[in-house]
């Protein structure tokens, strides 16, 4: 590409970087929590028929995903699952086609006295913009799109196929994007923008969800001893939970792209309830656990290593031995990607094609990091042999309080991707 047709592109970012962070603050007011997506992607879907793109806008169905590889066993219902996805046909198709991918909804926002301003009106501070979902990641999708409006910008569309996909169900599933997988959408490589830092996750881990549930005996507080606890008798199997947890991360185990991580698989007890009253010896306790695997990892036989770790620490307790703890899995049965084993020769030369355009932009090479989360990119990458890059902004306080993004980062995010496209998807006349 020559330079005056790159320097084009990159101050057609810089002439709608209003317009982007006008649209990201709008795209962060909708609360699109989990079941509450449907006025977010309403927006989005406003936002690509307005640039002609073609929009398909769907409500993801079990029954069409639930037989796919990557299927997670899904929580709640999914009449308000929508997924959006705004597609430019080339008219010449010399070039490689993309995929650009981000998910829409956002985890719960937690007790808004811990935010300094409500999370779903942001602001704008010293250069970061505030809100839930800001950072993870409606900034990425924002890059994506504004990326794309930067080439048009300059004169040019992408001389390949690219599906700009906004969807659903990222933070406990990827049914979103498996949905969009199982329609038909494919292509040569898939950039999702989550906020990795200006960095490349060059691995990312699997995460498996359950639930644990423990049933005893109610009985008044003066005749606890002959009562069953349910709430202590989860002490007892999270404590087992946790040896397993330091067991998978023995170095002996531990996969080459973590080598240099201490502890890269984490469990977290992320939710419990139990009991009625303060009186009462409690009948029942539920907690919900997170773990994570390595890449490679079969998912069953962790399951399986799970239970027997539950069962052996219950078959040592007095209560836990006459009831049994029911083990459900709901959620994540997502397994790990490494983008560096997956072979193929578009893999290569998608990490080059970014590296190039991340370097013209920041004048610094790109640093591959392994991540010890999730994302989509397994489904394009196991599931649709589609080499899945990972790159997006600085953020801080993702899942957290006062989540925030960089204007800046966000800024050279836009510039980079759009330099991607118009590297990977060449360029051709609008
Ligand atoms: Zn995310």
């Amino acid at each position: 590409m020559e330079n005056g047709l790159q320097d084009k592109i990159i101050k057609g970012v810089n002439s709608l970087f209003e317009a982007e962070k006008q649209f990201l603050h709008t795209l962060t007011s909708h609360q699109s929590t989990r079941g509450n997506e449907q006025s977010a992607q309403d927006f989005i879907a406003s936002e690509l028929s307005e640039r002609g793109y073609e929009v398909d806008v769907w409500n993801v169905n079990v029954k069409d995903i639930s037989h796919l590889p990557g299927f997670s066993p899904v929580i709640g219902d999914y009449t308000n699952a929508i997924n959006v996805v705004g597609s430019h046909k080339s008219k010449t198709k010399k070039g490689r086609s993309l995929i650009l991918n981000g998910h829409i909804d956002v985890v719960p926002e937690g007790p808004l006295e811990m935010w300094d301003t409500p999370p779903f009106e942001p602001r704008i501070d010293n250069g970061w913009m505030y809100g839930r979902g800001v950072g993870d990641m409606k900034a990425g999708l924002a890059a994506n799109l504004f990326a794309l409006d930067a080439i048009r910008s300059a004169g040019f569309a992408p001389a390949a196929d690219v599906f700009f996909q906004s969807v659903v169900e990222e933070e406990c599933t990827g049914n979103g994007a498996l949905a969009c997988l199982q329609r038909g959408y494919k292509a040569d490589a898939a950039l999702i923008s989550e906020p990795s830092d200006e960095t490349l996750t060059s691995s990312q881990l699997g995460v498996i969800w359950f639930q644990v549930q423990l049933r005893g005996i109610p009985v008044h507080v003066e005749r606890a001893d002959t009562g069953s606890n349910a709430i202590k008798a989860a002490i007892p199997l999270i404590t087992a939970l946790e040896r397993l947890e330091k067991s998978w991360n023995n170095e002996k185990y531990k996969h080459p792209a973590y080598a240099s991580h201490h502890h890269p698989l984490n469990l977290n007890v992320g939710k419990i309830e139990g009991g009625d009253w303060a009186s009462s010896v409690p009948a029942w306790c539920t907690f919900d656990v997170r773990m994570a695997v390595f890449p490679g990892t079969d998912l069953k036989l962790a399951c399986n290593e799970i239970e027997t770790c539950l069962l052996t620490a219950a078959s040592e307790n007095t209560f836990l031995r006459n009831n049994s703890p029911k083990i459900t899995y709901h959620g994540f049965q997502a397994e790990g990607y490494s983008l560096l084993e997956h072979i193929k020769p578009e893999t290569k030369i998608a990490i080059n094609t970014l590296e190039k355009a991340h370097q013209e932009i920041t004048g610094s090479n790109l640093v591959h990091v392994p991540t010890t989360a999730t994302t989509d990119a397994r489904f394009f990458g196991l599931y649709s042999d589609t080499p899945a890059l990972v790159y997006g902004p600085y953020s801080e306080a993702i899942h957290g309080f006062n989540e925030r993004v960089n204007l800046e980062s966000l800024r050279r995010v836009t510039q980079t991707i759009a330099l991607f496209i118009a590297k990977w998807c060449e360029l051709e006349a609008l």
